[in-house]
C-alpha cells in the first residue's frame, strides 16, 4: 500500500483487477455494480487499517482469553449522493454495524461546482470516526464541500475513501482538508475539459444504475 500522508493508493491486484475491468467501457450495469461492491469491501479493509480495538474477555471451546474487538463509538459512514451509494453497500456488507448519513450534491456542468440538496448525518459525529465514499475524485468541489459539511456536523475524524482519483482533486483536497486522508484504487492521469477523470471510467453514477 504505497502512501504518503495524505494519500493512500491501494495497489493490491484484486482491486487493480477489479479495477480494469470496471473501467472497461462494455462491462454491462449488473456486472459493474456487482463489481464496485467486491471493490469497496477491500477498499474498506484499508481505509479501516488502524482502528482502535479494546479488548473482551470471551471462552472459546477450549478456554478463556482476552479478545480483540473495535473500540466504540460506532463508525458513521456518509454517502456522496448518488454515486457514494455505490460504494457504501460493499462497505455496509463489511462494518454492517455503522451508522449512515448521506449528503446530496450535484455538480453544475456549467460551473463544475457542488450545489447541496441533501444533508442527513448520524448523532454524534464529533465522537465518530467518518469516512466519506464518492467513488470519482474529479476536480475535488464536491468532496471538499461534503468533507465541510461533516465537519460542520462536529466531525474531527474524517477519511475520504474513493475509486478513482485524479491529480487536481487530490490537490484541492489537500488544500481544504489537509487533516483528511485520501484512500483510493488508482491516481489518473487528469480530467479532461468536462471534468471527466482520464483514463477514467466515466460517469460513475450512470454506470452503476444504467441511467445516461
Ligand atoms: N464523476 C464521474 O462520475 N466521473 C468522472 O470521471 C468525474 C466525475
Amino acid at each position: 500500500m504505497p502512501a504518503d500522508e495524505h494519500l493512500t493508493v491501494v495497489d493490491h491486484p484484486l482491486v487493480q483487477h477489479k479495477l480494469t475491468l470496471m473501467r472497461d467501457k462494455d462491462t454491462p450495469t449488473a456486472v459493474f455494480g456487482q463489481l464496485l461492491r467486491e471493490i469497496s469491501m477491500l477498499l474498506a479493509y484499508e481505509v479501516t487499517r488502524g482502528l482502535a480495538t479494546t479488548t473482551r474477555t470471551i471462552e472459546t471451546p477450549l478456554t478463556k482469553m482476552e479478545a480483540p474487538i473495535l473500540a466504540g463509538p460506532k463508525l458513521a459512514l456518509v454517502s456522496i449522493l448518488r454515486a457514494g451509494n455505490g460504494l457504501l453497500d460493499g462497505m455496509r456488507d463489511l462494518i454492517p454495524s455503522a451508522r449512515v448519513g448521506f449528503v446530496g450534491l450535484y455538480r453544475d456542468e456549467e460551473t463544475l461546482k457542488p450545489v447541496q440538496y441533501y444533508n442527513k448525518l448520524p448523532d454524534g459525529m464529533d465522537r465518530r470516526l467518518t469516512i466519506a465514499v464518492d467513488p470519482m475524485l474529479a476536480t475535488g468541489n464536491s468532496s471538499a464541500a461534503a468533507i465541510d459539511l461533516i465537519k460542520e456536523a462536529g466531525a474531527t475524524d474524517i477519511r475520504f475513501l474513493c475509486l478513482l482519483a485524479a491529480p487536481e482533486g487530490v490537490t484541492r483536497m489537500k488544500a481544504a482538508h489537509p487533516d483528511v486522508p485520501i484512500v483510493t484504487a488508482a491516481l489518473d492521469q487528469r480530467l479532461n475539459e468536462k471534468g471527466y477523470i482520464v483514463p477514467g471510467l466515466g460517469d460513475a453514477g450512470d454506470r452503476m444504475f444504467g441511467t445516461k
